[in-house]
Parts: structure tokens; C-alpha cells; sequence
């Protein structure tokens, strides 16, 4: 059997890998910054062909790592997982926009052809990192914990793809290409290579294991203009402005709230808005603060809900969805009539509306 001959077969079966610029610039930008082993997961779409092995791989965006645990406090569910909960928005967003881009016949920038077959879940990709020195493998313990994934029944995208990030001195990176072998026709897989400076050159290497591939193979990416592929949607407020967050959850439980703090689809029109469910000890009634994404900058709706709209529910029944449906507008005079803006908070609206609320009908 003519060896040439198998080793171009199997290339041909591995994945073809597609990076937004955006995606490449980042991992460039933070290789500078971060500290060895440091990384970001890899957001984006594995997309099985039919006549091809292994899926297509398109990379759109990155999440950075969760330094942030600590100061989410305890007003969400998940706990600590800002990572996770960045993922489960754009992960929703994304099947939001799916539908509404079906049922809209909405016209978007891409390509239509594209924009069909990317017409799949977002997921983890894998992730990037960086190394220390010249070394462009991925290490003993990366392909001990790839293997330990791909071999993970329960895990629904059995690859991985790995992006092993170096800084090198440009001699060095010059030095260490002439020892490469010579490669006229240009098959065999390249890194990216970006200089940075006089001094600097940062170089990203792609390897990808899976279950038929066993071990980390090295990819050739292609790097796309951000507009070839699906931008995903801005991220809600509550996930990037956590000092907000907090300064917001500890006025309303100052003021004497109970808050609970939840993304839905309000307005059938991607993103996703941030509610906010607001009862008293006593309180008859729940207010719903609706926020959207860009809050502050626009301000928040309010709605009304009885409290009783949660009782006698089973017990795995979503309460914040009963009194979502149970819900409605402001009464018209009890709508804030004030301007808004960013330097209000929740809680100068929320005290406003209750003090217009009449006897009887209040929160209180
Ligand atoms: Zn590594």
C-alpha cells in the first residue's frame, strides 16, 4: 500500500476547521497576557457532513475563564458556573434565533446557503491555552483529559478540539521553521502565525482528537472575516456587569426583597430579556422587573403578578414560568413618568411604582 496515499486519505476525513478573525485576535491578544495553562473555551458549531467522518468545526466566539465566582453572590441558582451560565445564553439566544429566523423569513447578512447548514446547536468546541516556551503538543495530561472526554458515553460531542497558543522570539520562530520539512505542494498543517512586534511572534497550533482519531491530530484553520459567520447575541447585563448586579441585589434586599433573577424570552425577539422577581415577606403581589440586555441604557418595564399564582403547583413546577403567565402590564398610573437613565436603579423604579400603586392593589 502506497503510505503517501493513506496519509492524504486520512487528512482528507478529518475536519476542515473555520476561525473567525475575532476568534484569532483574541486568543492572540490574551496569549499575551495570560499566564501559562490559561485559557478560554472554544464556542461554536460541529457540523456533520454525509459523506465525511469527522464534522465540520466552526469556531465563533470564546468564553474566558470564571475568576469572577466569588463576587456573583448568592442570587443565582447555578452558583459559581459564570462560565456555564455565559454558555446556556448564547446557547438559548441561538435556538431563539433559529426559530425566529424561520418564522420571520428574517433577510440576515450571510450567505443563505451557509446560514442553512450552520442551522444547528451551539457548542463547546474544546478549548485554547497557552504554553510555556516553543511547545506547540498538546501535553501528556491535555491528551489524558481529551481522552477521558471523547471517551465520555454521556457527552454528546465526542471530539475535542484543542488550540495550543506560544509566544516565540522571532529568531527563534525563524530558526525553528527552517528545521521543518520542506513542503512544496503545501499539504502538510500549518499554525497561524501573527507577529507581534520587532521582538514577538505568537503562534496557535489546532490539534483535534475524536473517537475514530484516538489521538491529537493537527488541523489547518482557515481564518474567515467576522462576517462570514453568525455573530452571537450581545451577552445579558447580568453576565458581564456583576458590579452592577450586586450593587442592584443589594439595594432591593436592603429595601426588604426577596429576588430571584431569570432570563426569558419576553418579546419573541432575540436576546433573551433579564426578569427580575421581586416579593415582599407579606406581599399578595410579585413584581417583574424586565430588563433587556443593554441595561442600564434602556430602561426596565415592570409587571404585576398575584402571588397566588404559585399556589397548589407541583412540586417540579418552574414558579418564576406561573407567575410569568400569571402576569401583567402596570396599571397606566402607575407607569414611571421620569426620564430615564443609566444612573437610576431597580429600586428608585420599583419604589416609584409601588408608592403609585394604590391602596389595595400595592406590593405591600
Ligand atoms: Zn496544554
Amino acid at each position: 500500500m502506497n503510505l503517501f496515499h493513506t496519509i492524504a486519505v486520512a487528512r482528507a476525513s478529518l475536519p476542515r476547521l473555520t476561525l473567525a478573525q475575532r476568534v484569532v485576535d483574541k486568543m492572540v491578544r490574551n496569549a499575551l497576557v495570560y499566564s501559562t495553562e490559561t485559557g478560554e473555551s472554544l464556542v461554536g458549531f460541529a457540523v456533520k457532513g454525509l459523506q465525511r467522518a469527522e464534522p465540520d468545526l466552526y469556531v465563533i466566539e470564546t468564553i474566558a475563564p470564571d475568576e469572577s465566582a466569588i463576587r456573583r453572590g448568592a442570587y443565582f441558582e447555578q452558583g459559581d458556573d459564570l462560565q456555564g451560565d455565559i454558555f446556556a445564553w448564547w446557547y438559548n439566544n441561538w435556538e431563539l434565533y433559529r426559530r425566529w429566523r424561520k418564522s420571520a423569513r428574517k433577510p440576515d447578512g450571510l450567505d443563505k446557503a451557509l446560514e442553512d447548514k450552520l442551522d444547528v446547536p451551539l457548542v463547546h468546541l474544546g478549548d485554547w491555552h497557552k504554553h510555556p516556551g516553543t511547545l506547540i503538543e498538546p501535553s501528556w495530561g491535555d491528551t489524558d483529559t481529551a481522552r477521558g472526554h471523547i471517551a465520555d458515553k454521556s457527552n454528546h460531542t465526542p471530539q475535542l478540539l484543542a488550540i495550543l497558543a506560544t509566544v516565540w522570539d522571532r529568531s527563534e520562530d525563524a530558526a525553528f521553521a527552517a528545521t521543518e520539512p520542506p513542503d512544496p505542494n503545501n499539504e502538510h498543517p500549518k499554525p497561524i502565525r501573527v507577529p507581534i512586534d520587532d521582538r514577538n511572534v505568537v503562534r496557535l497550533d489546532c490539534w483535534y482528537i475524536s473517537r475514530s482519531t484516538r489521538r491529537f491530530v493537527r488541523l489547518s484553520p482557515t481564518v474567515v472575516p467576522d462576517d462570514m459567520l453568525p455573530k452571537l447575541p450581545t451577552l445579558g447585563w447580568h453576565l458581564v456587569n456583576l458590579d452592577r448586579l450586586r450593587h442592584e441585589m443589594a439595594l432591593l434586599s436592603g429595601e426588604g426583597f426577596s429576588v430571584s433573577v431569570d432570563e426569558y424570552d419576553v418579546d419573541h425577539v432575540p436576546p433573551q430579556e433579564v426578569c427580575i422577581f421581586l416579593a415582599r415577606p407579606t406581599s399578595a403581589k410579585v413584581l417583574i422587573v424586565v430588563t433587556q440586555a443593554d441595561y442600564p441604557d434602556s430602561r426596565p418595564t415592570l409587571r404585576i403578578a398575584p402571588m397566588n399564582a404559585i399556589q397548589g403547583l407541583p412540586e417540579d413546577a418552574d414558579l418564576y414560568q406561573s407567575l410569568w403567565e400569571r402576569s401583567e402590564p402596570l396599571p397606566k398610573e402607575a407607569e414611571p413618568t421620569w426620564p430615564w437613565n443609566a444612573d437610576h436603579t431597580i429600586l428608585d423604579l420599583v419604589r416609584d411604582v409601588e408608592a403609585r400603586l394604590k391602596e389595595g392593589s400595592a406590593v405591600r
